[in-house]
C-alpha cells in the first residue's frame, strides 16, 4: 500500500475515532472502542507510514479500523466529516487529507456541547462519590 494512501486512511480513521469520542451521542460502547483505536493509530501510524512492509505493525493498525467503524456508527461523526466533502472537492484532496484539520476544529465543537447534568462521557451516570 502506498505511503500516501496509508497516511490518508490512517488520518481518516483517527479523525473518525476522535469524533466518536467527543460526540454528544457517545455512549459506554463507543467510549470503550474509540480511545482504544486512538491509542493504536496514534502509536503506530507514523511507523506503518514509514515502513509499509512492517506487516506486524500494519496488522495491529488495521485492527483499529473496525473499532473505529463500530464506535462512530454507534455515536456519530462531527463537523470535520461534515466539512470534508466540500473541502476535498474544492482543494482536490483525498478524504483523509480533508479531515486533517481535525485538531483545529474539534476542541470548540467538543466544548460547545456540555454533557447533560448528572451525566459523564458517553451518557454514563456520574461516578458515585467514594466508589
Ligand atoms: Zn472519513
Amino acid at each position: 500500500m502506498p505511503a500516501r494512501l496509508t497516511a490518508d486512511a490512517g488520518v481518516d480513521a483517527l479523525t473518525h475515532a476522535v469524533e466518536a469520542y467527543v460526540s454528544r451521542r457517545a455512549n459506554p460502547f463507543s467510549d470503550v472502542l474509540s480511545p482504544c483505536a486512538i491509542r493504536t493509530i496514534g502509536r503506530h501510524l507514523r511507523r506503518v507510514h514509514g515502513d509499509g512492509g512492517d506487516l506486524v505493525v500494519r496488522e495491529v493498525t488495521v485492527l483499529a479500523a473496525p473499532q473505529v467503524g463500530i464506535a462512530f456508527s454507534k455515536s456519530s461523526v462531527a463537523l470535520v466529516h461534515g466539512m470534508s466533502p466540500p473541502v476535498g472537492a474544492h482543494f482536490h484532496v483525498a478524504h483523509g487529507q480533508a479531515t486533517a484539520p481535525a485538531p483545529s476544529v474539534l476542541p470548540p465543537t467538543a466544548t460547545a456541547t456540555p454533557w447533560p447534568p448528572g451525566r459523564t462521557r458517553g451518557g454514563a451516570p456520574s461516578p458515585v462519590p467514594g466508589s
